[in-house]
């Protein structure tokens, strides 16, 4: 190849990102961006919140202003797919049958939803949701409020669908194998904090439970749960989990285990190839494991290594894992490890009745993981506490009077 060209495959928060950081690092070559959905690269935290809910318009949903690929001499293929990759010959065949040569590709495929073996999930009326166009016909169908919905999935997308259906009028009954709502990411303490939340709006809970079958003719009329509850519908949200979209990956040969394992500067088994987003299960320096996350952060901070390592940057992904969720009157964000919380039972600064805390998780004295609720500009120091593995005095660490950075090691 006479000039360098990067071929990014997948058009999502990872490979958009990726696509800004090569320019902006001075990259002067050839880059294309492989999109088999239909429209520019998007973000996917607002299909569940603002603007599912209305709250903000189709242009605050992009990763990049329009006419940025154009302006910045970026290939975008929309509505094309990568089909299969040679990394030995460096080449990566699309759908369409063109064959596009590469010097270095990242894959940032990103996750499709999981989908459950449920009789009567091809019902009109039964959905899964990820897409911009998900979020568009949801927004649709709960608008005007008054239908029944049950939702199949008590994590995150699951719990803000139902914030969304319940707050535009619609009654919303939930179905989890939780014992309590996404207790599985952050431990029943705070997941009943966030069940609460949702009943004191009106939402149901059906813990643990799941869904034997959806009847209806023609389209969804009911949800049947394994106790045999028959729960009538007029709309059914699955949103049980995703998995990692490794086809490409596969077909590539590339090394595979809960998505594609890369190390700490998101490389694959196959030196000039890399991968970057929800579809990257990477060596995380700080715990020394891999780990596979399916959070924006991830995917913001992985496409610009990604870049910059395929620049041949000396770099890791190395940020203390972050994620954020908005549900009715509750902002929350959360910094950590999961891993290294697991168990741990949290202790809270502030008041769980007053809406507004931080939890944190510890493990052999230092701060493992912070989750603060409806309180802002404190990620800061959370995030250095555990990037420092700072031992902690419990006592002043839930005393809102002391301020967090006073527990940070004076530099
Ligand atoms: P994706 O965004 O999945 O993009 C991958 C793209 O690649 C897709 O467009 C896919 O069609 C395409 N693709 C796949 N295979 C091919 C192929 N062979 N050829 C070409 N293209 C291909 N995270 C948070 O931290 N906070 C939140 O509040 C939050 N809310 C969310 C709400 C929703 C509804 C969803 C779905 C996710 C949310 N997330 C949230 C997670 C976050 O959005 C994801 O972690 C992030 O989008 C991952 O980006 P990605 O680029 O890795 O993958």
């Amino acid at each position: 190849m006479d000039t360098e060209h990067i071929v990014i495959v997948g058009g999502g928060l990872a490979g958009a990102t990726a696509a800004k950081t090569l320019r902006a690092e001075g990259f002067q070559g050839k880059v294309t961006v492989v999109c088999a959905e239909d429209e520019q690269p998007y973000l996917r935290p607002p299909l569940s919140k603002e603007f599912l809910l209305g709250k903000a318009g189709e242009d605050t949903v992009p990763v990049l202003p329009d006419g940025w690929y154009r302006e910045n001499d970026v290939g975008l293929l929309l509505g094309e797919a990568a089909v299969a990759a040679n990394p030995a010959a460096h080449a990566v065949l699309l759908r369409s049958g063109t064959e596009l040569q590469f010097s270095k590709l990242l894959i940032a495929t990103g996750a499709q939803p999981r989908r459950i073996p449920l009789p009567g999930s091809d019902l009109a009326g039964v959905m899964t949701f990820r897409t911009f166009n998900d979020s568009r016909r949801l927004k649709e169908e709960l608008a005007a409020g008054g239908k029944k919905v049950v939702m199949v999935g008590s994590g995150w997308i699951g719990m803000e669908l139902a914030a969304a259906a319940s707050s535009y009028g619609n009654t919303v009954t939930l179905l989890g194998l939780e014992d309590v709502p996404l207790s599985t990411a952050i431990g029943p303490e705070l997941g009943g904090f966030f069940r609460s939340l949702h009943e004191k709006h009106g939402v149901q809970f059906r813990l643990p439970a799941s869904a034997a079958e959806i009847t209806g003719v023609g389209k969804a009329e009911a949800v049947v749960t394994n106790s045999g509850e028959v729960l009538p519908a007029d709309l059914v949200v699955t949103a049980v989990g995703v998995v990692p979209d490794t086809a490409l990956a596969e077909a590539a040969g590339l090394d595979i285990r809960n998505g594609i394992v890369v190390d700490s500067s998101l490389r694959t088994s196959s030196p000039d190839v890399f991968a970057a987003g929800d579809v990257a299960n990477a060596l995380h320096p700080f715990t020394g494991e891999h780990h596979r996350s399916e959070h924006w952060s991830n995917a913001l901070n992985g496409g610009k290594v990604a870049a910059k390592a395929m620049l041949g940057q000396d770099v890791m992904l190395d940020i203390v894992p972050y994620f954020y969720t908005d549900q009715f009157d509750v902002s929350m964000e959360y910094s950590g490890y999961p891993t290294l919380a697991a168990g741990a039972v949290p202790v809270i600064r502030g008041s769980l009745e007053e809406n507004s805390f931080i939890a944190f998780w510890l493990r052999d004295g230092a701060v493992v993981a912070g989750m603060n609720v409806n309180q802002q500009r404190v990620q800061k120091p959370i995030k250095a506490l555990i990037s420092g593995r700072v031992q902690v005095d419990v006592g002043r660490l839930t005393d809102p009077a002391v301020p967090l950075d006073q527990l940070l090691p004076v530099p």
